[in-house]
């Protein structure tokens, strides 16, 4: 039986864009002991390829994470199966707002050391024993509270184009950086109500346990993230505490939540929240750039990348090597030439 998709990806892109079956685009985690992961991969994949899933799972020892589409005549029984699974029963399924149902072309199914990086060894702090969840209505009430003090436990590409009112923003580039950040920065506020939260509620589940474990004793997490208290506050009509953009890492690369526009384009300065990443693909960083620029500059970040593609194909491939650095995936939007960043 076959555990992989090889085909080609450009035909499983083509396909997708001109498929017409409606499909939902929705993501769901979990921390839980699983004793082999290895073996769950592989039933999973074999049970999610049948129900037509695209998208990325990850699997550890710590719990599962993913981010999926699903035809919409499977969904429920993409529910009965996972409220039947021994490691899945329970978990919420986050939906998407703002969704076309074409974030993903293939399923992928990995095996990895954790499910979200924190630099730890296994078993430092116990995952599983995680802050107060609190819904939409609940983190309104905390978030008015002046004993409390909220966290962004994303990255800082991420609260750049969208963020919580008040919100503490560490300038991190990874979850595992942005531990210590916090740590340090919330020395002084040890007693008050901690209330942490991300995209999704993967990172901040797993920060309010570290923190707990830390001796923090008022530590909350919005449940379902970002995501959620946007569908919430819509559902019962609440005041909404979240100012623009909710940074996604699939294809959209953002939804958004209110037309405020709370970031600036990395070239000219102008007010802009688009993600876009450097056509240059020797190039390829991660960045914000306004419609002009992108103009412009036929989507490249610099006139380095946009000469860069003017050359001879032969020439591009000599010349490619200069790019390496900025390739580095964790200095998204902080290469030097973004001088507006
Ligand atoms: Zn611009
Ligand atoms: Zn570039």
């Amino acid at each position: 039986m076959l555990l992989h998709n090889r085909t080609d990806r450009r035909i499983l892109k083509q396909q997708i864009a001109q498929s017409s079956e409606p499909r939902l685009t929705l993501s769901f985690y979990k921390y839980i002991y699983i004793t082999d992961p290895q073996a769950f991969r592989d039933k999973l994949y074999l049970d999610l390829s049948a129900l037509q899933v695209l998208g990325r799972i990850y699997v550890a020892h710590e719990g599962i994470n993913a981010q999926i589409s699903v035809p919409q005549a499977q969904f429920e029984i993409l529910q009965s199966y996972v409220n039947a699974s021994l490691y899945l029963s329970g978990i919420r399924l986050n939906l998407a707002v703002d969704d076309n149902g074409k974030s993903f072309y293939k399923l992928k199914v990995k095996v990895r050391p954790k499910i979200v990086a924190d630099g730890l060894e296994d078993h430092v702090f116990d995952v599983t024993n995680k802050g107060v969840h609190v819904d939409a209505e609940a983190f309104n009430q905390l978030a008015s509270d002046p004993d409390t003090v909220i966290v962004d436990m994303r990255n800082h590409y991420e609260s750049e184009v969208g963020h919580f009112e008040n919100a503490i923003l560490p300038d991190a580039d990874t979850f595992r950086e942005a531990l210590p950040m916090v740590e340090e920065l919330l020395k002084s506020h040890k007693d008050k109500n901690i209330v942490m939260y991300c995209t999704g509620g993967i990172r901040c589940e797993k920060a309010s346990a570290y923190f707990k474990h830390k001796g923090f004793p008022k530590v909350y997490q919005l449940e379902g993230g970002i995501i959620q208290y946007s569908r919430e506050i819509q559902a019962k009509n609440l005041p909404n505490k979240f100012k623009g953009k909710n940074f996604v890492f699939d294809e959209r690369l953002g939804e958004r939540i209110t037309n405020e526009i709370i970031s600036h384009c990395h070239q000219c300065g102008k007010s802009a929240d688009t993600h876009t990443n450097c056509k240059n693909e020797a190039c390829h960083i991660l960045f914000i750039q306004c419609d002009t620029c992108a103009k412009k500059f036929e989507g490249c970040c610099s006139q380095d990348c946009y000469d860069f593609l003017k050359l001879p194909e032969e020439e591009q491939k000599t010349q490619k090597k200069k790019f390496k650095v900025v390739r580095n995936v964790f200095r998204k939007g902080r290469a030097e030439h973004l001088k507006l960043k």
